[in-house]
C-alpha cells in the first residue's frame, strides 16, 4: 500500500480500491502512517467524501482496532444515546440515571470536548474525584451492578478513532459526514447495544449546520447501525442555540443536579425526554411513547434519578455530596453580569461564539492535552425572542481571572445578537429518522 497515492486518489475525488481503508487503519494504528500524512488523506475525505463501501470498511476496521464490551449472558436491554455535538448539551448526565432507573442498562461511553463543542467526559471530571478513565471490565460491571456507567473511551475501544478524533480536532477536519459517523459508530458498535438513539444536531452550533447534511448524517449512522445488527434511531435537534442555561463544564452539571431535582430548563427537559422516550421505546422498554415520558418524568419526581446519580458519582470515585450540595463543584474566583448594551429583542443566541468564548477562558482545549479550566463559563437568562432593556442582565460570565472576564463578555458581544426583532427559531426536536424514513415531527415549542 503506498499511501500518498491513496491520498492522491481520494483528493481528486476516487474510491478507493477495497481493503485500502482496512491496511489504512491498520498503518495509522501501528504507527506506520504519520500524523500529517492522515490529516492530508483526511481532509481529502472532508472534500470528496467516502462512498457507502469505504465507510462501511472504515467503521469496521475502526471497531476492530479495539476490543467490545461484554455482557455475554445479561438479557437486560441494553440502550445508549449520542449526540453529534453542541454547545450546552448536557442530556447525557440525565437520561443515564433517568434509563437505569427505569431498568436499561446503558454503558454510556462519549468523549470530549471536540471543536467548539463540550464533551461529556469534561464536564463530569469537573465532579472531585470523578473518574471518567474506567478500564473496560470494570465499566460492564458497573454497568451490571448499577444499570449505567459513564465512562471514556479507554485505549482499548477503537483506539484509532481516539487518535483520529484528537487530530481531526486540531486540523479542521471535524465536519464530514462518513468521519462523523464512522467514529461515532465505531464506538457504539464497540458497546454490546441492542439499541442506539442519536441526537443529531443541526442549525449554527452543529459541526454540520445544515438540516440536509443532519438528515444525511442521521442516515449514515442509522445505516452502519442496524447493519450491525443494533436498533438505530435519531432525532434530529435544534443546535442554533445553546441547550439550556449553562454552558461550560461544572456549570452544565450543576443545571443538570437542578435538573434532576425537578429544576431543570423547559428547552433542556424537551429534547432529553424526548431522546429518554425513544430509547424505552427503542430498547423495548416501553410501547407507547406518552408512557415512556411519564415514566422518565416519575424518575425525576421521584428523586430516584438524582439518587442513581450520586451512586454512579460514588461508584467512579466522585464526592457524591454533590448532588445535595452543587457548590463543592469547581466555582470560579471571578464573575460578571453581561448586561443588554442596547433595547430591542434577542435575534439569537450564537452557540458557536459561545463555544469559542468558553475555550478562551480556558474551559476547553485548543491543543490535544491542553488542561482544562472546569470552572469557567457561562449562564445565560434570556433566550432568542426575549424583550430587553438597556442594561437588563443577560447572562453571567464566569471566569478565572479579570482577563478571561473580558475573553468572555468578548464572546458574548459576538454571541448575542439584539435586533428589531427575534430570528425565527429551529423547532426544538424537528425530525424522527428511523431505517423506514423521516418522519417531520410536530413542534414542541
Ligand atoms: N462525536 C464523535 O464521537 N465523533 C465525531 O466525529 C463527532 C462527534
Amino acid at each position: 500500500m503506498v499511501i500518498p497515492s491513496l491520498i492522491e486518489s481520494k483528493r481528486d475525488g476516487a474510491e478507493l480500491p477495497p481493503g485500502s481503508w482496512a491496511a489504512i487503519v491498520r498503518a495509522y494504528g501501528a504507527e506506520t502512517m504519520p500524523d500529517y500524512q492522515m490529516a492530508a488523506l483526511l481532509m481529502a475525505v472532508v472534500w470528496r467524501g467516502l462512498s457507502g463501501a469505504e465507510l462501511s470498511e472504515l467503521t469496521s476496521a475502526m471497531l476492530a482496532s479495539g476490543a467490545r464490551l461484554d455482557f455475554a449472558g445479561w438479557e437486560v436491554p441494553r440502550v445508549d444515546k449520542h449526540s453529534t455535538g453542541g454547545v450546552g448539551d448536557k442530556t447525557s448526565l440525565l437520561l443515564a440515571p433517568m434509563l437505569a432507573c427505569c431498568g436499561a442498562a446503558v454503558p454510556m461511553m462519549s468523549g470530549r470536548g471536540l471543536g467548539h463543542t463540550g464533551g461529556t467526559l469534561d464536564k463530569l471530571e469537573s465532579i472531585p474525584g470523578f473518574t471518567t478513565g474506567l478500564p473496560l471490565s470494570a465499566a460492564a460491571a458497573q454497568v451490571r451492578r448499577l444499570g449505567c456507567a459513564l465512562f471514556g473511551q479507554t485505549p482499548e475501544i477503537a483506539p484509532v478513532d481516539r487518535r483520529l478524533y484528537a487530530l481531526r480536532d486540531v486540523t479542521g477536519t471535524v465536519p464530514s459526514v462518513p468521519l462523523i459517523a464512522a467514529s461515532i459508530m465505531s464506538k457504539k458498535l464497540a458497546e454490546g447495544l441492542g439499541a442506539l438513539v442519536l441526537d443529531v444536531k443541526a442549525g449554527s452550533g452543529a459541526f454540520l449546520p445544515e438540516e440536509a447534511d443532519a438528515l444525511a448524517l442521521a442516515r449514515t449512522m442509522i445505516d452502519l447501525g442496524e447493519a450491525s445488527g443494533v436498533r438505530t434511531v435519531a432525532l434530529v435537534t435544534a443546535m442554533d442555540r445553546p441547550l439550556g442555561r449553562a454552558c461550560g463544564n461544572a456549570l452544565e452539571v450543576e443545571e443538570c443536579l437542578l435538573a434532576l431535582g425537578g429544576e431543570g430548563p423547559p428547552d433542556l427537559m424537551e429534547v432529553t425526554l424526548s431522546l429518554g422516550a425513544e430509547m424505552l421505546l427503542a430498547a423495548e422498554i416501553e410501547a407507547d411513547r406518552a408512557v415512556a415520558r411519564r415514566r422518565l418524568e416519575a424518575t425525576i419526581a421521584s428523586g430516584q434519578a438524582l439518587r442513581k446519580f450520586a451512586e454512579i458519582i460514588e461508584a467512579q470515585g466522585g464526592n457524591p455530596a454533590v448532588a445535595e450540595d452543587p457548590a463543592l463543584l469547581p466555582q470560579a474566583p471571578h464573575s460578571a453580569v453581561y448586561r443588554a448594551r442596547e433595547p430591542g429583542v434577542v435575534a439569537e443566541v450564537r452557540p458557536r461564539a459561545v463555544g469559542h468564548g468558553i475555550i478562551a477562558m480556558g474551559g476547553g482545549r485548543t491543543r490535544v492535552g491542553d488542561t482544562v479550566d472546569h470552572a469557567v463559563g457561562f449562564v445565560a437568562t434570556v433566550r432568542p425572542g426575549d424583550r430587553v432593556e438597556a442594561g437588563q442582565p443577560l447572562a453571567t460570565v464566569h471566569a478565572g481571572d479579570a482577563a478571561g472576564l473580558e475573553a468572555g463578555a468578548g464572546a458574548l458581544d459576538e454571541a448575542i445578537i439584539i435586533g428589531r426583532r427575534g430570528v425565527v427559531p429551529r423547532p426544538l426536536v424537528s425530525h424522527r429518522v428511523t431505517s423506514g424514513g423521516i418522519e417531520v415531527l410536530p413542534p414542541t415549542s
